[in-house]
This record gives structure tokens, sequence and C-alpha cells, in this order.
């Protein structure tokens, strides 16, 4: 009877989600960020009753040396030494910067590599209730990202854990510019992001494939790029995604330009659980933007995402039984 139990237990691990309470406390109450929306989506999460179906995980801070898997030596020491100067801090933000701000960015990026790590071990959805820091560049950092989080699990997952090919799936409205540089020249990865063509960054960077789409489209022209992104990564056989799924889509959103529909970006995630359960690739959330007025649209769709990934990560597993 025990042992019966054990088993139907061992073929239905729970969705693993990192998560600290530095996500929020790290960030200074007069920084121009929603900080509270990731104590807002942990507490509606808790409300559900698919939450026992998930477990949250403390992440450790990350070491340095995983820090220069993916940035420049004089970057990291001067981030973690406190010594950046004010236009290096400005074009980060999340300004004024508190002294909690070296840590959480350490746990932050941690949570990213253990979830990581955990879906290389054990297969299904993982994923850290933050980050997916995708416009921090080897040896800056910008809108809102200190260390690029994607590039680092990818080389993590190459370097330290003998993967072979790693895809990038970035949906954030934003382009990922900071991947797509970093791991430029790094055959092991495709980097492929769908985003807004007049949003920032401005300057755009070149991925192995970026799906840019006009101000104001809506979830038809959205989802046919959504689809043609996850061919992209389907065809590039992956042993692991890196799915970054920021919801500034949204048509609430304040930094976005689309007009995502809550239903339009549920279906978006659906779509990629989906296709990544056929194939059996494990795959890693990233959090990514989310600044809606008022932020409660964010939350939603974040808490949809999670709560998606936490059944189709049963499903891997129902599937293998
Ligand atoms: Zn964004």
């Amino acid at each position: 009877m025990v042992s019966n139990k054990f088993k139907i237990f061992a073929n239905k691990p729970s969705f693993n989600l990192w998560y600290h309470p530095l996500y929020t406390d790290g960030i200074h109450d007069k920084a121009r960020f929603p900080k509270y929306r990731y104590q807002m989506v942990l507490k509606m999460l808790k409300q559900s009753k698919e939450f026992k179906k998930m477990s949250i995980q403390k992440p450790d801070p990350i070491s340095r040396k995983s820090l220069l898997l993916a940035h420049d030596e004089n970057y990291v020491d001067a981030f973690l030494k406190g010594k950046l100067n004010e236009k290096e801090m400005r074009r980060i933000g999340l300004t004024p910067w508190t002294p909690k701000m070296i840590e959480r960015t350490l746990c932050l990026t941690g949570g990213a590599v253990k979830a990581t790590i955990h879906a290389i071990k054990h297969g299904g959805i993982t994923g850290n209730m933050a980050g997916g820091t995708h416009h921090a560049h080897r040896d800056f950092g910008s809108g809102y990202c200190v260390f690029n989080d994607l590039a680092i699990s990818a080389k993590y997952a190459l370097e330290n854990q003998g993967l072979k090919r790693v895809v990038i799936l970035d949906l954030d409205v934003h382009q990922g510019d900071g991947t797509a540089t970093i791991l430029a020249n790094d055959i092991r990865t495709r980097t492929i992001s769908v985003h807004c063509s007049t949003n920032f960054p401005f300057r755009k960077s070149v991925s192995d494939f970026d799906l840019p789409i006009e101000p104001e489209s809506g979830d038809d022209l959205y989802l046919e790029k959504v689809r043609e992104a996850v061919k992209l990564s389907l065809d590039f056989e992956p042993d692991i995604l890196l799915f970054q799924a920021g919801v500034d889509g949204l048509e609430h959103d304040h930094l976005g330009k689309l007009n995502i529909t809550k239903e339009g970006m549920k279906i978006r995630n659906q779509y990629v659980f989906e296709k990544m359960l056929d194939y059996r690739i494990p795959t890693v959330i990233f959090m990514g933007g989310g600044y809606s007025k008022p932020i409660e649209h964010t939350i939603d769709s974040f808490y949809d995402l999670f709560i998606d990934a936490s059944i189709w990560n049963e499903r891997w597993w129902n599937q293998s039984i």
C-alpha cells in the first residue's frame, strides 16, 4: 500500500516554482516598478485549488563563477562591490537601489538556474517567479535587468549539465536584445524573439530569429507569430526550452503596445506547453515583464501562466505512466 502511494506520487511530481521574498523586498518603495506583483501572484496562487500541484522552492544566491558564464568580469565585480556608477544604475532602472539589491539579484538569478537544473534532471515544467532579464548584456545592464538569467541558464546547461542544444523562446513584448548578443556566437543555442517592432529596446539586436509585429496587433497576428516561433524552436531539436513568458503584450499594459487579450495570452502559454509536452522537451518559465494599470490584469495573467504550467506539468507525468 505504501509503495503504491509512493509510486503514484513519484509519477506526478509537483510543478516546482522558485520564489524569494526578496523579489519584492529587494526593490525600493520609491522605484518606478510594480514590485508587489511577485507577492500578489503568490498570494493568488495560494488561494487556488491548483496550488496543491505546486511546490514553492527558495533559491540560493548564484555564484560569481556562474555569472561569469555569460558576463564580463569587470561588470560582475563592479556590481557585486556596489561600484556601478550613476549612469550604469540609471540604465538598469529600479532606482533608488537599496542595499538588498545585490542579494535580490543573486537570488533571482540563482532561482533561474535552479529551475533549469531541476527541469534537466527531472523533466516536465519548472519556473522562477521573477526574472526573464533579457535586456542585460555581457558588460552592462539595462531595462530592469542586471544579469541575463536566460543566457546564464543556457550556458550553465551546456557547460555544466552536458546538454547539447538550448532554445530561448522569448515572447515578452520587448525584444530579447541582451540574450541575442550574449549568445550570438554560440551555435548550441537558438534565440527566438517575438516582440512589438516599435517598443524598447529602440536599437534592436539580431536574434537567431526575430519575429517583430506592428503596434496594436491583436490576438490573431500575435498567435500566428507564436506558432511560427514554436515551430522554429522544435526544428532545432532542443534538449530544453527556456521560455521568457512576459505578459506585457496585454491590452492594459503600460509599457507594451500590443492588444493581446487575457484569453489570447492563455492560448499562447497553453500552445507552448502543449507542443513541448508533445515532443517531451523540458521547459523552464522565466517570468518576464508585466506592467498593466491597474496591475491586477498583469497578476491575473501571471496567475493563468503558472496554473497552466502546473496542469501541463501534471500531464507530462500522466503520459509517462
Ligand atoms: Zn517586457
